[in-house]
């Protein structure tokens, strides 16, 4: 299995537009942070971790050329808005790509992208061609890889991370119930964001996500949906020592 951050921004991508601080200013290639996405190979698999508004770039920059399903955590803006360019592999591949996600994120997706879902359209191919799957909070599987969603909050909403093997992915989390703990047991690597050292109403702040990283004890836990407010070098050495901040093109094998 092979995971590539393809971005660990937070919503506006690092650096902020017109932003003057010390992060965006920072000439560090760990500090310039496109919207978060991962990409993972299980055997021959290829699973997509939302489509983030940069996409396209990340595409591109991480030279990813194909993807068989995407699993989406959410319906934020920030998480779906890169969908439309799922047509470059559909026409290049010649196949419809598989979404999966919640309720509202299968609803959400049908009403930002009501255009794909216009038959005249999906036969000249001229819109994103897609097959969605909404799912329930249980063990599901694409080809003979098994996916278990992971139930946490985002504020009031309810959203989705993914295990997958003894790997996990968690965003925008401000809570992950009791309940759900025991599906982060036993991880090589955990994923979470922290969205900066301030709390927030809908997200782990820093101290949060290393809460739930000391509480699961994966062997490595790398955090990522990062504001301009987290500076690469200078949060790195304030934690402990199995979690470390992601960036984009951090690239690991499990
Ligand atoms: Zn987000
Ligand atoms: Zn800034
Ligand atoms: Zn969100």
């Amino acid at each position: 299995m092979k995971v590539i951050i393809l971005g660990s921004g937070t919503s506006q991508g690092i650096p902020v537009i017109g932003c003057k601080c010390e992060t965006c200013l920072s000439k560090n290639p760990k500090d310039k942070r496109l919207r978060t996405s991962a990409y993972i190979v299980v055997d021959d698999l290829k699973i997509l971790i939302d489509t983030s508004i940069d996409f396209r770039q990340q595409m591109l920059k991480y030279n990813v050329t194909d993807i068989d399903a995407v699993l989406f955590t959410h319906h934020h803006v920030d998480h779906i808005l890169g969908l439309d360019d799922l047509r470059q592999i559909n026409q290049r591949l010649n196949k419809f790509i598989d979404l999966y996600g919640n309720g509202t994120t299968i609803d959400e997706i049908k009403i930002t992208f009501r255009y794909a879902f216009n038959k005249l359209l999906i036969r000249y191919k001229v819109v994103p061609l897609i097959n969605l799957h909404e799912i329930e909070n249980k063990k599901f599987k694409i080809r003979n890889v098994e996916i278990t969603p992971i139930e946490v909050r985002h504020g009031k909403i309810k959203i989705f991370g993914y295990r997958i093997g003894n790997f996990a992915y968690i965003t925008d989390c401000s809570k992950v119930p009791d309940s759900e703990i025991p599906k982060l047991e036993n991880l090589d690597v955990l994923i979470v964001n922290a969205l900066r050292r301030a709390p927030h109403p809908t997200h782990f702040n820093i101290e949060q996500a290393v809460e739930l990283s000391q509480r699961v004890t994966p062997r490595k836990t790398y955090l990522t949906h990062m504001t301009h407010d987290i500076n690469n070098d200078k949060t790195n050495k304030t934690l402990p020592a199995n979690v470390e901040l992601t960036y984009d093109g951090l690239e690991f094998n499990l």
